[in-house]
């Protein structure tokens, strides 16, 4: 006869799965996370680039400004807004703000929350001669939610710090991203 437990095995919770259900709902939660554009750049100078000013063409409709080459991608992130990366000073509050219950606040500022494959390469977002910022756009969406397509951009951030968290078995299970507004 073969034994069988009568408790579950233990088993360790998975981080990323429950960011999963937090992100994308489950039976006790409608889901947090919504669809933005990442403006990816790419360590390549568009024609336009001039060498002898170090400067892009703002006009450029290929690069429109950024002066690199890049690719634009769907990702679902969780946007916190008024709150500068608290773990990664890049993203350093240098005004006077507006100090709320819950501390100081600045609406230049967002704290993004990403998933594990978001950046696959987030090394780099840590080095210093990092030449350009990569951009984050929040899309416009219908009465009920659903993205419009073609998509409307209605808002710029520049991500300023993309910091890696580990969890089990050294597993990345989010990306805090630290935001900084930018005109559209
Ligand atoms: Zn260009």
């Amino acid at each position: 006869m073969q034994r069988r437990s009568y408790y579950p095995a233990n088993q360790v919770l998975n981080l990323r799965d429950e960011l999963t259900s937090l992100f994308y709902g489950d039976e006790s939660n409608p889901g947090i996370a919504q669809t933005v554009l990442i403006r990816r750049l790419l360590d390549q100078h568009c024609a336009c680039w001039y060498a002898s000013n170090g400067s892009p063409n703002s006009a450029c409709q290929y690069c429109q400004g950024e002066g690199f080459l890049f690719v634009e991608t769907l990702n679902n992130v969780y946007i916190a807004r008024n709150f500068g990366s608290v773990l990664n000073p890049a993203s350093v509050i240098n005004r006077q703000e507006f100090l709320a219950q819950y501390g100081l606040t600045d609406e230049n500022r967002a704290l993004c929350i990403a998933e594990h494959d978001c950046f696959p390469n987030y090394e780099r977002y840590l080095k210093p001669e990092h030449p350009s910022y990569d951009k984050l756009y929040e899309l416009k969406v219908d009465d009920d939610g659903v993205l419009v397509q073609p998509v409307v951009r209605t808002a710029k951030w520049k991500l300023r710090s993309v910091t890696p968290h580990r969890g089990d078995g050294s597993q990345i299970i989010y990306f805090e991203v630290g935001c900084e507004k930018e005109n559209l």
